[in-house]
């Protein structure tokens, strides 16, 4: 790995976003998203499903006193997913077996949220819970409410299922959000205290087990690069080697033979380092390859490292939608097999595209390349936005590619695929994915190293970078242009991603072309100015994509458009766009040329030549589908 050019991120503090664009988001996530999951989290919302969160918290806080106090505590079940008033004891614990992360989940949004805006109020919240959350920790380090509350004694004993190591890594993610934010370190050393304990445990010499739902890998990596205690890293490391051995860990321990499928489920079929293809549910198994490149970056691992490659090439090339979307299927919010695409059965969870965007990130910090941050985009601007409404009130956690309402109402199929975003879910995990992703979206502005500093996503902002001071002035999404300002610190090279939809560019310097990146000698002050093409395009499916033969999508620079009922009527099945279309871009919206087919209500007739109409058709960018009530929506159309 040696040729290779590494770099590191550069962390939202060191960088100011001054894109309206995205300041508009992050305004509505600190105003909107981070206040409404407050209140969600201590069940003070009318009509939203009760996440108990915070009421886990307080009960686990009096357990660990009186385990202090060495008094007797009492035990309950710990065998079901989500436990509630009807099924559990009023004093036992309450939600999902994941449901502490939801706090987590806050916290670290709340950090990431401080860094761009500070807010003493908002602040104290957070220490507040934070208070909380470390009253509940057991004297050796363990933080888990499910079995604090219900027994101490199960704790660990089913790593497959209960999500202890998953709520110890969004602990850890929101411990080292935090403390970056305030430089508080009280959630940070409860996390530690956490992460000593799980080293303790875990290990080649120790119990060979490895997280049933990862992330618990890249949290380490975080709590390594922070206190660079190495026992992280390793443990990191451990999880990794670890998973997909035989004979399985999981049968091992859990006494009984788990079908073989379900090792595929959570990416355990196999050792990481051998896997080629992307399967299983989708958000572990981004979460995971985010931590295999975590490792393969830190211990020079060249074995995982061409694992990532093969994985991110499969993922990128076979198993993403157009909108950045993955996880083509229901069953199991999983990945599909390859060119199974299906658009109006699509899973494509929000998670699922965060933690793609998680993945590619680390991959560019291994080796610059223009495809892994161009993926990055589409999922950023598609998918990830998508998954919240305008106003920040209401998510989606399915993001499909074509609405029947009808269908969603009375398909058993396609119940998952909801035709209006919900304002919350009892199993809560996207709004508060967004929330932390949208609030530290600057941290996938930048890579850099000693002698380069790459930008692979263009968004406003100023910058500093251990080689400059840069100002990004940018137009990109509207016009595609941008202007650079550098303020050097040390000669060095400037490398700006060329954006895959843009076939025609110009630079104001001299460069040069690699990896789909311009390279610029930059010695002194300077400003660059560039100019990517933004057209209007009519994009189509690789013919092996069985849902989308014959049909096209239409994109304009990052965004995919969508037609909407609202826009176009009923029945957009029957609409087609025109080999000639004329496109009119106007106020963000793209019209264009098309034809509407006459209704034939004859279930079957012979073949004759359609019975069109002309029509103009409106397209409006995906993301912002869904805002004005229920109704059609699809990405693809049939084209002339
Ligand atoms: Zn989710």
């Amino acid at each position: 790995m040696d040729d290779l050019c590494f770099s590191e991120y550069i962390p939202s503090k060191r960088i100011r976003i001054t894109d309206e664009f995205w300041r508009e988001k992050t305004a509505l996530v600190r105003k909107e998203v981070i206040p409404y999951q407050y209140e969600a989290l201590h069940d003070r919302i009318d009509g939203a499903e009760k996440s108990y969160c915070v009421e886990n918290f307080i009960k686990a806080s009096k357990i660990a006193e009186k385990i202090r106090r060495g008094e007797e505590v009492p035990v309950y079940p710990t065998d079901k997913w989500c436990y509630d008033e009807n099924n559990s004891p009023a004093e036992a614990f309450h939600g999902w077996v994941f449901q502490d992360s939801d706090v987590y989940k806050w916290i670290e949004a709340v950090g990431f949220s401080l860094i761009v805006r500070p807010d003493a109020e908002l602040e104290k919240k957070a220490k507040d819970l934070i208070r909380l959350i470390c009253s509940a920790q057991l004297p050796d380090g363990y933080l888990d409410t499910l079995f604090i509350i219900n027994d101490r004694s199960a704790r660990f004993s089913n790593l497959k299922d209960w999500h202890e190591l998953y709520c110890f890594g969004h602990l850890a993610e929101a411990a080292v959000s935090f403390y970056n934010a305030t430089s508080d370190r009280a959630l940070l050393d409860a996390a530690c205290r956490f992460a000593d304990l799980i080293s303790d445990t875990f290990g080649p010499d120790k119990i060979k087990g490895y997280p049933g739902h990862e992330i618990a890998e890249m949290a380490l990596v975080k709590l390594y690069d922070i206190t660079k205690n190495e026992k992280y890293l390793q443990t990191a490391a451990f999880f990794i080697e670890e998973r997909g051995k035989k004979p399985y860990y999981y049968d091992t321990v859990l006494g009984k033979e788990t079908v073989y499928d379900n090792y595929h489920y959570n990416q355990a079929h196999r050792q990481p380092k051998f896997q080629y293809e992307a399967v299983g549910h989708a958000v572990r198994g981004v979460y995971l390859y985010s931590g295999m490149a975590d490792i393969a970056k830190r211990c020079r691992d060249e074995e995982l490292y061409d694992a990532c490659l093969r994985l991110s090439d499969n993922i990128i090339n076979k198993k993403m939608y157009i909108t950045g979307g993955i996880g083509a299927t229901v069953d199991g919010e999983a990945f599909s097999f390859d060119y199974d695409l299906p658009d109006d059965l699509a899973y494509s969870e929000t998670c699922a595209s965060i933690g793609l965007i998680f993945f590619l990130r680390r991959m560019l910090e291994i080796s610059p390349d223009a495809r892994l941050a161009d993926a990055a985009e589409r999922a950023l601007y598609n998918t990830v936005l998508a998954g919240m409404a305008l106003d920040g009130k209401s998510f989606f956690y399915v993001n499909p590619l074509e609405v029947l309402p009808e269908a969603s109402e009375k398909d058993s199929r396609k119940r998952h695929i909801k035709a209006v975003r919900q304002k919350w879910f009892g199993c809560a995990c996207c709004p508060p994915n967004l929330a932390r992703l949208i609030s530290s979206v600057s941290e996938y502005i930048f890579t850099e190293n000693e002698n380069t500093l790459f930008i692979h996503q263009y968004i406003g902002c100023s910058a500093n970078t251990d080689n400059a001071e840069i100002d990004v002035a940018s137009s990109y999404l509207t016009d595609g242009k941008l202007e650079i300002k550098i303020k050097p610190v040390r000669r060095f090279t400037l490398a700006l991603r060329i954006p895959s939809w843009c076939k025609s560019y110009s630079f104001s310097g001299d460069c040069e072309i690699k990896d789909g990146y311009a390279y610029f000698n930059i010695e002194k002050g300077c400003c660059l100015k560039v100019s990517f093409e933004l057209k209007t395009r009519l994009i189509k499916c690789s013919n092996k994509v069985r849902a989308n033969t014959g049909r096209v999508a239409v994109t304009r620079g990052p965004f995919v458009y969508c037609l909407e009922e609202t826009d176009n009527g009923k029945e957009l099945q029957m609409l087609k766009i025109s080999k000639t279309p004329g496109f009119l871009y106007e106020n963000g919206f793209i019209t264009a040329d098309g034809f509407r087919e006459k209704e034939d209500t004859s279930l079957y007739s012979e073949w004759t030549e359609g019975d069109y109409e002309k029509t103009r058709l409106k397209f409006i960018p995906y993301y912002r589908w869904a805002n004005r009530g229920e109704n059609e929506m699809s990405v693809y159309v049939r084209i002339e």
